[in-house]
């Protein structure tokens, strides 16, 4: 019998992170203040506490995790290994398709390897309360579990079209003990704004992490949190790559092709950048693909440049693919993909050509979801389906190529909150958005005055 799950001893558990800044063969361009001028750590200091500053500027290789982290994260990792054994006999595919189950921890994602480390060092460092923006309930969900283990308070603003598509996913954090409201809300400068302008605004990520960001230094003893793009946050999510490793060691195979779907990067990079140091090292080559909604294509049809995370331009400005800090995305269903821009680390990767990024529309995303569903049994996320489609689009082409590729996914997440895309795919009732090039010239004007990164040197 083929092995379907490969799992790890407590002694082969990954102890450490691994951070790529070390090893990038080109200097990344640093982050700049948001008047464009150079970014010092303590300017930082109102949004973040000190002993997660100097992890985003670290360049060692490898950074400790500490044993309070460990405790938390060990119950539920490692997450399972699989091998979609069901998935490619459907797909008649000679490729073996494993894929890495982030959904087994309690918020049902990955984002809890790096809300746990986060409310951690907030803690440790002496702060009292966090707010964060939240996309499609996953990020805030798990910010609030994690606060609520730290003996932390937590405010989460939420994008008002998942906050309205998903109702469930602010009652687990209600439940968790923290606070949600829909963004644009009334309750700070940047949400009032918006709701002058167009009152019935759906909202966005780059929205809602201006309102978070204002409450942070608004408020005593509060920090923020951010779920993806910094640089922090992908490290924390690394010890994924780092396990599959090890259990691909353990049953003596290697990915010849490794997936993740992109919002902000941090699931991906989570699973990818572990392989990419072999591929930098030269001992390995595998294809690593990033895969983006239609309706937000920052890699592959945005700008490599100098952007602000947030439409108030409130965060620094960091180098990454962007469509634009004002870029708001048709309202699909991968909320958690619905961000303009690209994590710098993933954007620097993507520039060293140690990666490629495909865009896939959201019909062809839910068919590849039915398909993983109805096979393997797990339902995934919206964002997850992202992978899948790719996965598939990799499975028939190995049975092309008549070749017996090993392909790995991240599976980020469960979709057992996120039931309500499944109805509309059930009903007819979804389509995909065609973005056309006038949107994306228009969503890129507000990043010509912003500085434009140096070449690769
Ligand atoms: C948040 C989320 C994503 C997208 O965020 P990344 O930072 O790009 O990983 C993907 N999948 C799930 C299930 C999520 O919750």
């Amino acid at each position: 019998m083929d092995q379907i799950k490969v799992f790890l001893n407590e002694d082969e558990m990954p102890r450490q992170w691994y951070n790529i800044a070390a090893d990038f063969p080109h200097a990344m361009p640093p982050p700049l203040a948001p008047n464009g001028k150079p970014l010092t750590p303590d300017m930082l200091a109102p949004v973040f506490p000190m002993n997660l500053i100097e992890q985003e500027v670290s360049t060692q290789r490898w950074i400790d995790i500490p044993d309070e982290v460990l405790q938390i994260l060990w119950q539920w990792r490692p997450s399972p290994l699989c091998r979609a054994t069901r998935l490619e006999k459907a797909l008649g595919t000679p490729a073996k398709i494993f894929y890495k189950n982030e959904g087994v921890s309690a918020p049902g994602s990955h984002k809890p390897n790096t809300a746990v480390p986060q409310a951690y060092y907030n803690k440790v460092f002496g702060i009292k309360r966090l707010s964060t923006e939240t996309g499609a309930g996953q990020w805030g969900s798990s910010l609030a579990m994690a606060c609520q283990m730290f003996g932390l308070e937590c405010k989460v603003y939420m994008v008002k079209i998942s906050f309205d598509q998903k109702p469930f996913r602010k009652i687990m954090m209600q439940t968790w003990g923290a606070q949600c409201i829909a963004s644009p809300s009334n309750e700070t400068n940047a949400g009032r704004d918006i709701l002058a302008k167009d009152p019935d605004c759906p909202g966005s990520l780059a929205i809602a992490i201006s309102e978070a960001i204002e409450d942070c230094v608004t408020h005593k003893d509060t920090r923020y949190a951010l779920g993806s793009v910094l640089n922090h946050v992908l490290l924390h999510q690394t010890i994924i790559g780092l396990e599959a490793k090890k259990q691909f060691d353990k049953i003596g195979l290697y990915p010849d092709v490794v997936i993740g779907c992109a919002g902000g990067g941090s699931n991906f990079a989570g699973l990818s950048f572990p392989f990419m140091a072999d591929k930098i090292a030269g001992t390995k080559n595998p294809r690593i693909i990033a895969v983006e909604p239609a309706a937000c294509p920052k890699m592959t049809r945005g700008i490599f440049t100098y952007d602000s995370g947030d439409v108030a331009m409130m965060t620094p400005l960091l180098p990454m693919y962007s469509l634009g800090h004002t870029y708001v995305p048709a309202p699909i269903h991968a909320g958690g993909l619905r961000y303009h821009g690209m994590a710098p680390l993933v954007s620097h990767a993507m520039r060293e050509g140690l990666m490629e990024a495909v865009a896939i529309p959201q019909l062809e995303c839910y068919r590849a979801a039915m398909l993983f569903s109805q096979t393997e049994g797990f339902i995934p996320a919206p964002e997850t389906s992202h992978a899948i489609a790719m996965t598939i689009r990799e499975a028939n082409r190995a049975k092309e190529e008549g070749k017996e590729k090993v392909i790995v996914m991240n599976w980020s997440g469960h979709g057992i909150m996120d039931l309500s895309g499944y109805q509309a795919y059930l009903d007819g009732k979804l389509t995909d958005y065609h973005l056309p090039d006038s949107e994306i010239l228009k969503a890129g004007e507000c990043l010509k005055d912003l500085p434009k990164p140096p070449p690769l040197q």
